[in-house]
C-alpha cells in the first residue's frame, strides 16, 4: 500500500465576498470582485467542494494507493508535521494563489523529506511553489493563457508513468502553459503538450533529487475538468507508483568512512 498525502492550498474554494473586498477594495473594483467570487462557485461545481476531494477520488481508484492525509494551508504547520510526513510515501501538491503563504520552514521540511526519499508530485499551478523551487533551484516561470484546447503527446512510452497512455490525447479545455518553462533539464520528458495558439510545453517531467523522485504534470486548471479525464487520472496514479520510495534515509550528512582492514594504505 502506497501512503499518499494530498496537499491542497484550499484558498480559492473558500473565497467569498468579504475576502474579495479585503484583497481588492474600492467601489470601482466591484466587477473584478464579482468575477473572483463567481470563479469560486465554478471550482466548487467542478470539484465537489474542494480540489483535494477530486484528487483523493482519482488516486484511490487504485487499490494499492491510500490517501492517508489531506493537508491544507490553513492547518497548523500547513498540516505537514513530521508525523504526517513520516507517514507519507508520496506527497501530491496542488496550489495556485498563495504559494508565498507557505512558511519557508515548511517548504524546507518538504524538500528535506524528498531528499531523504519521499516522492513528490507537483500538479499544474504548483510550478512556482516553494517546495518545487527549492528542489529544482529555478523559478518555474512560464507563459500562460486560460481557456485553450490542449493535446498531450506521450514522448516516453516506455516510462512507467506513461503505462497505458496512448500516443496522444486531448483536453477540450485547459489552461495553456507555454515555453520557456524555467526548469532544469528533466531526467525524463514524459509528455509534451500542444495548444491551439501554437505553443508547446514540457508538461510531464521527472527528476531525482537526493534519494527522492519527483514529477511535474501540467493539466489541472481549477475550473477545467482535466482531473476527470481518464488518461490524466491514470498518469497521476502511475506517477505516485513510480515515485514510491526505493530507499529512505534518516539524514543526509557525510558519514566518516573508516579505512577497511584490506586497504593497502592502512598503517
Ligand atoms: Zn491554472
Amino acid at each position: 500500500m502506497i501512503k499518499v498525502t494530498v496537499w491542497n492550498e484550499f484558498v480559492q474554494e473558500q473565497f467569498d465576498e468579504a475576502q474579495a473586498l479585503k484583497m481588492i477594495p474600492g467601489d470601482d473594483k466591484a466587477e473584478i470582485r464579482k468575477g473572483m467570487v463567481a470563479r469560486t462557485q465554478e471550482i466548487l461545481q467542478v470539484h465537489n467542494g474542494a480540489i483535494h476531494n477530486t484528487l483523493k477520488d482519482l488516486l484511490e481508484e487504485d487499490e494499492d494507493i491510500q490517501v492517508r492525509h489531506i493537508c491544507t494551508l490553513e492547518m497548523d504547520e500547513c498540516g505537514l508535521t513530521k508525523e504526517v510526513l513520516d507517514d507519507t510515501d508520496v506527497l501530491v501538491w496542488w496550489a495556485h494563489i498563495a504559494h508565498d503563504r507557505v512558511p519557508d520552514e515548511i517548504a524546507d521540511r518538504v524538500r528535506d523529506y524528498v531528499l531523504r526519499g519521499m516522492g513528490f508530485i507537483a500538479l499544474h499551478s504548483a510550478h512556482p511553489s516553494k517546495p518545487m523551487q527549492k528542489l529544482l533551484g529555478t523559478t518555474g516561470s512560464l507563459q500562460w493563457r486560460e481557456g485553450d484546447f490542449c493535446r498531450v503527446w506521450n514522448t516516453c512510452p516506455t516510462h512507467p508513468i506513461a503505462k497505458g497512455i496512448p500516443a496522444s490525447f486531448e483536453l477540450e479545455e485547459e489552461e495553456m502553459y507555454g515555453e520557456f518553462f524555467d526548469i532544469p533539464k528533466p531526467d525524463d520528458l514524459v509528455f509534451i503538450s500542444w495548444y491551439r495558439g501554437g505553443e508547446v510545453f514540457r508538461s510531464g517531467c521527472t527528476w531525482t533529487r537526493g534519494y527522492g523522485k519527483m514529477f511535474y504534470f501540467q493539466p489541472g486548471h481549477e475550473t477545467n475538468k482535466s482531473y476527470f479525464n481518464e488518461n490524466v487520472r491514470k498518469i497521476i496514479r502511475n506517477a505516485v507508483k513510480w515515485a514510491e520510495p526505493t530507499v529512505r534515509v534518516d539524514e543526509l550528512t557525510c558519514p566518516h568512512a573508516e579505512v577497511s582492514p584490506e586497504s593497502k594504505y592502512q598503517k
